[in-house]
């Protein structure tokens, strides 16, 4: 099968032939028939620190996928051949306390698909069943492809009740505007979110009803006050993983505020906490998707109205995928989708 492969310790991925993989009696065999490009993905390609630290070589790339079911494992039950799916692409132990209690996506010994495990990046994907997640006729492969970002908006976005709420998305990438598309669709009263990259705020609001500010030209105590908001935002969502959009956020948040924590800063980062206690501010560090439920809501919220098909701005064939990374690299686009046929 072809497979995009980082093969050497070096930048890069290459397209090679590897054999289809042997799956195990609790696996299936999935025909990948779309992905999605990530920023993980790119962290492999650019071989930085966190990826020479962390992924084995070599290894097939890639964790967003829409696909096909072509292969059933013996003791498989409850899915079957030709079936829909996308997948959870943390592969999860069973010993830990927090697995056993139910709380999947807490397992300290996750492993990735993709990362530490062999990926989607490919014609062909061995996942175990527990991880697929079928979809329903309404949800296309692109889509599919894209819902494990799209869960980390999701898990993100839901970590607070957002009814009626006043709402700052700091980080206008692909993870941001979905989480305003979403924070919007649960019923938040304003949405802002922030970028210091005009192409990604006018996406953001292309494809969903917020209001994109430009931290590097305007300020958001003016934009809060043409709002009518008079104590700042109840609800922050971090999607940038920069150090001065935290502050920004602490700083133009409400006494008592909530702050959910999705985006990775680089390193060890200067952090004000005397003002997060003064402020009385609760901080959460969002990790992954809840397994399962950040999947049942999003494909009940994308059966429900929740539209975020514009954030896709780049298609290819997998043969072009040089193309995808250097749109993906160009930190003008948003989702790019590989086609792999
Ligand atoms: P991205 O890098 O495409 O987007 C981040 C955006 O933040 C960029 O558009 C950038 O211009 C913007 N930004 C930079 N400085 C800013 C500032 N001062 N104020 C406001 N915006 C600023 O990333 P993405 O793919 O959308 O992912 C969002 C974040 O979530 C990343 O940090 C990513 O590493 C992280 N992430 C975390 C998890 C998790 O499980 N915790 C999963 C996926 C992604
Ligand atoms: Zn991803």
């Amino acid at each position: 099968m072809k497979a995009l492969v980082k093969a050497r310790p070096e930048p890069g991925l290459w397209m090679e032939r590897h054999p289809v993989p042997e799956i195990g009696p609790d696996d299936v065999l999935i025909r990948v028939h779309k992905t999605g490009i990530c920023g993980t993905d790119i962290h492999i390609w650019n071989w930085d620190d966190w990826a020479a630290k962390t992924v084995p070589v070599p290894m097939i790339t890639g964790h967003e996928f829409a696909g096909e079911i072509v292969e059933l494992g013996r003791d498989v039950k409850g899915l079957s051949i030709g079936q829909r799916c996308s997948g959870e692409g943390h592969l999860i132990g069973h010993q830990s306390r927090q697995s056993r209690a139910g709380k999947f996506h807490l397992d300290p010994a996750t492993r990735g698909i993709g990362v530490n495990e062999q990926g989607a990046f490919a014609e062909y994907l061995r996942l175990p069943a527990f991880n697929v997640v079928p979809l329903p006729d309404g949800i296309d492969d692109e889509i599919g492809a894209i819902l494990d970002p799209l869960g980390n908006a999701v898990h993100t976005a839901l970590s607070f009740d957002l009814v009626g709420e006043d709402v700052l998305i700091t980080g206008a990438g692909p993870i941001g505007i979905m989480a305003a598309a979403v924070a919007r669709h649960v019923g938040a009263r304003h949405v802002v979110i922030t970028d210091i990259n005009q192409d990604r705020l006018d996406l953001a609001a292309r494809v969903a009803d917020v209001i994109p500010v430009n931290v590097a030209t305007q300020e958001l105590r003016e934009v809060e006050g043409a709002l009518k908001m008079k104590e700042g935002f109840d609800v922050g969502l971090e999607m940038s993983g920069n150090q001065i959009a935290l502050d920004q956020m602490v700083e133009n948040l409400v006494m008592g505020g909530r702050i959910a924590l999705l985006g990775i800063p680089p390193g060890k980062s200067p952090v004000d906490w005397s003002r997060i206690v003064f402020k009385a501010i609760t901080l959460k560090g969002v990790y992954g998707r809840e397994i399962f439920e950040t999947w049942y809501k999003m494909i009940a919220m994308l059966e429900n109205g929740l539209d975020v098909r514009g954030v896709i701005t780049h298609r290819f064939a997998v043969d072009d995928f040089r193309d995808g990374f250097a749109a993906t690299l160009s930190g003008r686009s948003g989702k790019v989708v590989l086609d792999w046929g």
